[in-house]
């Protein structure tokens, strides 16, 4: 996967959203032109969403090990 930004005006593709697109998603083999773009809000709230689904254990047992966390705990 590869990220740039679009540098040209494009809209966002997030369904709904009617923000200018900034950044460019497109994959290693991919074409640029059937690429993924998203403005700059779109991409921070994937980015906090796709945190909650693929890393939810791993910092929890960062913190754990440290004794830090009592996230768990009740
Ligand atoms: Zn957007």
């Amino acid at each position: 996967m590869q990220v740039s930004k679009t540098g040209v005006k494009t809209k966002c593709e997030m369904p709904m959203c009617k923000r200018e697109a900034v950044y460019q998603f497109c994959l290693d083999n991919g074409d640029k032109r059937n690429s993924l773009n998203l403005c700059e809000n779109c991409v921070k709230e994937l980015y906090g969403q796709i945190g909650k689904i693929l890393t939810p254990k791993s910092p929890k047992n960062m913190l754990n090990k440290k004794g830090v966390g009592v996230i768990d705990e009740r």
